[in-house]
């Protein structure tokens, strides 16, 4: 049997995609971010907790 040898072991990682989406707050204009947010407009902002629409102007996946 062939021997395992350290040298010879191939070595794979993995990498994967991560949406991470920017929001600022309309009431406080204070920023946060969400990694692969889940698609949709109203959030509440964790600043101030004030409920709002958010207008995507990057992509128009949102609509
Ligand atoms: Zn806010």
């Amino acid at each position: 049997m062939k021997k395992f040898s350290k040298k010879n072991k191939k070595i794979v990682g993995s990498i994967s995609l991560e949406r991470f989406v920017h929001f600022q707050c309309g009431s406080c204009r204070r920023w946060w971010g969400i990694g692969d947010a889940p698609i949709r407009k109203e959030w509440y902002c964790p600043w101030c907790a004030v409920k709002q629409t958010f207008v995507d102007k990057m992509s128009k996946d949102l609509s």
